[in-house]
């Protein structure tokens, strides 16, 4: 443990503090694994261990040109001896797998793709597209996009530990809600669990309520930057002096959101005197170096840290 400037580290735990004496946690769970990085290991452990004891040899999972769910499940494959087929949203994609890190990575750790029109994307859980996947690909362990289902939210509930019980709020950044309904499922009553989706969309208070047992959670809506995978100017310069005050580095799709959120409020009144809160980085911080290329293409303010 040290301490140094104002900032202290216990653990995984990094803290800030904010007036009113509202302290700052960060549990840095992208430091879990170097590859298979934060939440997305959390929700992967479960499903590997299932796919292995129905004895498949071979995983298939969708996701987006630069997707954490894909660069993570590649490496999963890779490290725990799996075939792994990733449907990507695109056909454009497919003559420039090099221009892209997501898929670059992926590639390197064998996974293969199948690029698809959006169209075809939308209906990809249809039976029919699944049965042609199974043809062309033979058998397979399905990962749904995103990787939530029930296995995945067992896994997340391994995210707070019985310490972590000691803060007022958990905040975690939400895209399909997996990761936030093993948080709330492992809080406890007096805590808060605060969501900060990084897309638009009323849906996900519904999917979240399918997988919890407790209702002290809320979804705070303000904080998407327009949708999913958009970002602002004010957005990424928020990030830069973050991570020059706290050597925190934050993701633009997820954690930045996030963090920028609960900053906000912090200034906003929203939390309470001597509040302790604690942010789930659930990492995604691969997705930097994507999101550079296409901020520099466009002259626009770029995120001036490596990871
Ligand atoms: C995928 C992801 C999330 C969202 O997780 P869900 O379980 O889909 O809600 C949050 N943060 C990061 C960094 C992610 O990669």
């Amino acid at each position: 443990m040290y301490k140094k400037n104002g900032k202290k580290q216990i653990n995984n735990v990094l803290a800030i503090n904010y007036s009113k004496n509202i302290r700052l946690y960060i549990k840095r769970e992208f430091l879990n694994h170097r590859f298979i990085s934060g939440n997305k290991l959390r929700k992967l452990k479960y499903n590997i261990l299932e796919a292995q004891r129905q004895g498949f040899r071979r995983l298939l999972t969708f996701g987006g040109a630069y997707s954490n769910h894909i660069a993570a499940t590649a490496a999963a494959g890779k490290e725990y001896g799996f075939e792994v087929v990733g449907v990507i949203r695109g056909e454009e994609l497919e003559n420039r797998i090099n221009e892209n890190p997501t898929l670059q990575l992926a590639n390197k750790n064998g996974m293969k793709f199948k690029f698809v029109s959006r169209l075809d994307y939308r209906n990809k859980t249809s039976d029919a597209f699944i049965e042609n996947l199974k043809k062309e690909y033979g058998d397979f362990y399905l990962l749904p996009e995103g990787g939530t289902n029930s296995l995945a939210v067992k896994g997340c509930e391994e995210i707070l530990t019985d310490e972590d019980h000691k803060f007022d709020y958990v905040c975690c950044a939400v895209g399909t809600g997996g990761t936030i309904s093993g948080i709330i499922n492992s809080s406890i009553l007096n805590q808060k669990v605060l969501g900060f989706p990084a897309l638009k969309g009323e849906f996900l208070k519904k999917d979240i309520s399918t997988f919890v047992h407790h209702d002290n959670w809320e979804l705070i809506h303000d904080y998407n930057f327009g949708g999913y995978g958009k970002v602002s100017d004010e957005l990424i310069t928020f990030m830069n002096k973050f991570y020059k005050t706290s050597n925190i580095p934050l993701d633009p799709i997820y954690t930045g959101k996030m963090c920028y959120g609960i900053v906000d409020m912090i200034k906003n009144g929203y939390f309470e005197e001597n509040s302790k809160i604690l942010m789930i980085h659930t990492g995604g911080l691969q997705g930097i170096e994507g999101m550079n290329q296409r901020l520099k293409k466009q002259n626009k303010t770029f995120i001036n840290y490596e990871v």
